[in-house]
């Protein structure tokens, strides 16, 4: 077996949360090599997911706005029209913009980067084999798993790349489809559908939930898919999928609505149904290593595994699948591994759906507080009542805030509308402190801003809203 160099910390995985615990642990000290397969650092968010979604989403929405809004703001346009292989070839400029801003941070933090496929070995080595078939081994003093997460595949639609996309294929389409049918009504699946939608494709969303975005705020997800259909996405939800036939030009799925079968075609499919932890390197059954019910690894608070000195993060131990997530354990991990008294928690841990308007939320939706038998209040201000909002002729949404009917704490919070990813930030800082809608309500906002409409909200959490 190949000589074994030493580190404190042997990070298996280069993505948002092996890359961030890596940092994170050099700069408390340590010595850290951080073992990616790829040719680039900065995994799923940053290759094939957060960041080039964002760059198409930015483009497509750029080009909706002309075709569809400019007229308003009196601008004359004429002859528009995408260029996919720039709108491409940008997305993969900004890509490389952020791979190598990381590769960047880890020679300023002196990180080193151990190129190729890690396995993780008893005794907390792990055995790197390169792209040359070159094996090399690290053994870390504590080493932090952070491998991520893979597509769910569905057994009659195999991923092709060609046809049948993951979010890998469906940022890379060399064509606007005629028709591309989305299987999965969630994030990625209203995401990616909304950048071709934009572009001229037709897109069908199948969803075999009773509502798009399951396990969002009621009011949220009723209003979000009335703007997707009037915007021109075609939703199927309750319907199932049970088939479909892939042809070198196209794909038919078969689905089934209340028993009754009918089918789609389209000449691509998305199939966003889920995400899972991916475990390559990592035998659970030889390793002793305890997993979940859904394939993940499993950690405590301070993401120790059931194996001495072996940590985990991100994606492979489930929760949400965000990057913000993987960041944070990558942070708490390291910290805990240099002996600091932290520990995660996940009570404000926001998320966002970046279609526009976009989505953003955080703490419990009105259903869970309802259910949990806590009496509460709703406060509610919508963007129509916003005068920035009205001057970018963007008043679609609200933003809601449900909060604890005695003490005023803020529960949650979930907006619809412009720039609320943004926006929602306030709340969560104001939750971090275990605010109340009080605090929120009476701290002074700009004029004119969207932030406003969450000061109103606030304020009509407490029954006393000013421009409502
Ligand atoms: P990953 O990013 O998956 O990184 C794991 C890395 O480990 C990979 O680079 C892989 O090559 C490497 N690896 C795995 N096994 C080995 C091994 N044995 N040896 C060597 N290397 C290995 N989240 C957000 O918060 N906001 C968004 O807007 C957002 N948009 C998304 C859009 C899409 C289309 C997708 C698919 C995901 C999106 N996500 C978003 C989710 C986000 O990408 C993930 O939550 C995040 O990447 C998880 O980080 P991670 O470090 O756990 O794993």
């Amino acid at each position: 077996s190949p000589n074994i160099q030493t580190a404190d910390v042997v990070v298996l995985g280069g993505g948002p949360g092996g890359y961030v615990a890596s940092i994170r642990a050099a700069q408390l000290g340590l010595t850290v090599t951080c073992i990616e397969a790829d040719t680039t650092l900065g995994g799923t968010c940053v290759t094939v997911g957060c960041i080039p979604s964002k760059a198409l989403l930015q483009s497509s929405e750029h080009y909706e706005w002309l075709r569809l809004h400019a007229a308003e703001h009196g601008i004359k346009v004429d002859g528009t029209a995408v260029d996919l292989p720039a709108m491409m070839a940008r997305k993969t400029d900004v890509v490389a913009q952020n791979t190598k801003g990381i590769e960047f941070l880890f020679r300023k933090n002196k990180v080193t980067w151990a190129k190729g496929w890690g396995t993780l070995k008893p005794g907390n080595v792990v055995e790197v084999q390169a792209a040359d078939g070159t094996i090399t081994a690290w053994q870390g003093k504590s080493v932090i798993l952070a491998t991520g997460s893979v597509p769910v595949q569905l057994p009659f639609l195999p991923f092709d790349e060609q046809r049948v996309l993951s979010n890998v294929g469906a940022l890379t389409i060399p064509e606007v489809p005629k028709h591309l049918i989305v299987v999965g009504g969630g994030v990625i699946g209203l995401e990616l559908g909304s950048v071709w939608r934009r572009l001229g494709a037709k897109v069908t969303v199948v969803e075999y939930a009773p509502t798009i975005l399951p396990g969002n705020d009621d009011d949220i997800v009723k209003e979000a898919d009335r703007i997707f259909r009037k915007q021109g996405l075609e939703i199927h939800t309750g319907t199932k999928v049970t088939g479909a036939d892939v042809r070198a030009d196209g794909v038919t799925v078969h689905v089934e609505k209340n028993g009754a079968a009918s089918s789609i075609e389209g000449d691509y499919v998305l199939v966003s149904v889920g995400r899972k932890p991916a475990l390559r390197g990592v035998d659970p059954a030889a390793l002793g290593l305890a997993m979940g019910q859904r394939g993940e690894i499993l950690v405590d608070d301070q993401l120790r595994t059931n194996l001495p000195g072996v940590y985990a993060i991100g994606d492979v131990v489930g929760g949400k699948l965000l990057a913000h997530k993987a960041e944070e354990e990558g942070t708490i991990a390291a910290e805990v591994i240099a002996g600091k008294p932290v520990h995660m928690h996940y009570r404000t841990m926001p998320g966002v759906v970046y279609t526009w308007p976009e989505i953003a939320t955080v703490g419990l939706t009105e259903q869970e507080v309802k259910a949990s038998g806590r009496a509460y209040r709703v406060g509610k201000f919508p963007f129509s009542a916003n005068g920035r909002a009205r001057t970018m002729g963007e008043t679609q949404g609200f933003v809601k805030f449900i909060v604890d009917k005695s003490t005023d704490e803020i529960l949650g919070c979930h907006m619809l509308g412009p720039h609320v990813a943004d926006n929602l930030a306030q709340v969560v800082l104001a939750m971090e402190y275990r605010g109340s809608a009080e605090d929120i309500a009476i701290t002074v906002h700009s004029h004119p801003t969207l932030s406003e409409t969450v000061k109103e909200a606030a304020l009509s959490a407490l029954g006393r809203a000013i421009h409502m």
